[in-house]
C-alpha cells in the first residue's frame, strides 16, 4: 500500500492501529466541524490523549494533509470494521452547523484525492446509494458516512448531499460509469393535508428532525411550533425542510405527516418555567444540541426562564432561554 502523492503536509499521528487488517475498498469522508488548516488538523491528532485520527485531511485552501499511512487503520469513524477497510478523510468547513459547508477548493481537492485513492487501490468506481443497510456490501456501495456509526451529523448536510456528485466526478476521472440510482417515489403528503410550497408557513406537529430528506435516523426531536418551508425534496421520506418562525433556528428535514399547512393555527402553548443552573459554567448554544456552535455561557448559577424544550445531541433535553440568547442543556439545571 502506498500513500497519495497529492499530500502537501505530513504529521503522522500515534492514534492508529498498525497495520490495517483489511484491503482498502471503502472511502469515508468526514467534516472537521471547524475551519482548520492541514497543520491544525495534524496538531489535533498529535496527542495520544486525543484517541482520534484520519488517514487524510483537507484544508479550505485545498491543501492535503496526511496523518495515518494508508497501510494503517485510522481512528476516525467510531467503527473498527469500517476504518480497517476505509480511507478516512477529514475536510475543513468554511461554514457552520447544520450544513458544515466546505470551500470549492477543498471539494475539488477531495475529488482529486478520492480519484487517486481509487486508482492506487484498485477501486474501479465509487458507489453511493445513501443506504446504511448496505454497509460492508462494497459491490453495491463503497462510501460510508460517520453518522451511520455514531450519533453525529458528520459529514454535515453539505458534504452528505455532495456524495452523489463526488462519486460521479471521481468515476468520470476513472473512466467508470456511475450507475443511475433507482428512481425514488416521493412520499405523498399525509391524507387531509395539501401539498406545501416553499415559503409556506406550517405547523410542525412535533417529532423527528432529520439532517437530510432520506436520512435513516433522526438527528433530534422538537416540540410543536410554527415553521416556514425553505426547501422541498423530490425524493426521500422527509420531504420538507423547515426553519422556525419562532426564533428556533433551522430545524431540518421532516416527514410530510408532521408539517400541516394550517400554519395560522395557534401552536399548543408551552408553559414557561424557571430553572436554576447547577454547573459552574454552562454553554449557551445556537440550537438544541452540542452540534450547534457555542454563543455564550452562564457562570452565575442563576435562575433562567425556559420557553421551549427540545431533545438534541449531547444532552437528555435542551431548553430555550427566554432572553433569546440560545439553548442550554437542562441536564445541568434544576427546576427553580
Ligand atoms: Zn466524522
Amino acid at each position: 500500500m502506498s500513500n497519495s502523492k497529492l499530500v502537501d503536509f505530513t504529521q503522522l499521528s500515534p492514534n492508529c492501529t498498525k497495520p490495517r487488517n483489511h484491503v482498502i475498498d471503502t472511502i469515508t469522508i468526514h467534516c472537521v466541524a471547524g475551519n482548520c488548516t492541514v497543520e491544525t488538523i495534524g496538531a489535533i491528532f498529535a496527542p495520544t490523549s486525543r484517541q482520534a485520527s484520519s488517514n487524510y485531511g483537507i484544508g479550505s485552501d485545498g491543501r492535503i494533509g496526511q496523518y495515518v499511512d494508508e497501510a494503517n487503520r485510522s481512528w476516525c469513524t467510531s467503527s473498527g470494521a469500517n476504518d480497517h477497510r476505509a480511507i478516512t478523510i477529514e475536510v475543513a468547513n468554511d461554514g457552520g452547523a447544520p450544513d458544515w459547508h466546505v470551500s470549492d477548493k477543498a471539494l475539488a481537492a477531495l475529488i482529486d484525492l478520492c480519484t487517486d485513492i481509487c486508482k492506487r487501490n484498485g477501486i474501479k468506481a465509487l458507489l453511493w446509494k445513501g443506504d446504511k443497510n448496505l454497509i460492508g456490501q462494497v459491490d453495491k456501495q463503497n462510501m460510508t458516512v460517520h453518522r451511520w456509526f455514531a450519533n453525529k451529523s458528520c459529514p454535515g448536510d453539505y458534504l452528505y448531499s455532495k456524495h452523489p456528485y463526488i462519486a460521479a466526478e471521481v468515476n468520470k476521472r476513472l473512466g467508470a460509469d456511475t450507475p443511475t440510482p433507482p428512481a425514488q417515489t416521493p412520499t405523498p403528503p399525509a391524507s387531509g393535508s395539501t401539498a406545501l410550497k416553499v415559503g409556506d408557513i406550517v405547523q410542525f406537529a412535533g417529532g423527528s428532525i432529520y439532517t437530510s430528506s432520506n436520512a435513516a435516523t433522526a438527528a433530534q426531536t422538537r416540540g410543536k411550533s410554527r415553521c416556514k418551508v425553505t426547501q422541498i425534496a423530490s425524493s426521500g421520506k422527509h420531504p420538507y425542510h423547515l426553519i422556525s418562525e419562532d426564533g428556533g433556528g433551522v430545524y431540518g428535514w421532516v416527514d410530510a405527516s408532521n408539517a400541516s399547512a394550517d400554519g395560522t393555527a395557534p401552536v399548543a402553548s408551552f408553559t414557561p418555567y424557571l430553572v436554576q443552573v447547577t454547573a459552574d459554567t454552562l454553554n449557551i448554544r445556537k440550537g438544541a444540541g452540542t452540534n450547534y456552535p457555542v454563543t455564550g455561557s452562564i457562570k452565575d448559577k442563576g435562575v433562567y426562564t425556559i420557553i421551549e424544550e427540545a431533545s438534541g445531541a449531547g444532552a437528555t433535553k435542551w431548553g430555550k432561554l427566554k432572553s433569546g440568547a440560545g439553548w442550554i442543556s437542562l441536564d445541568y439545571t434544576k427546576k427553580a
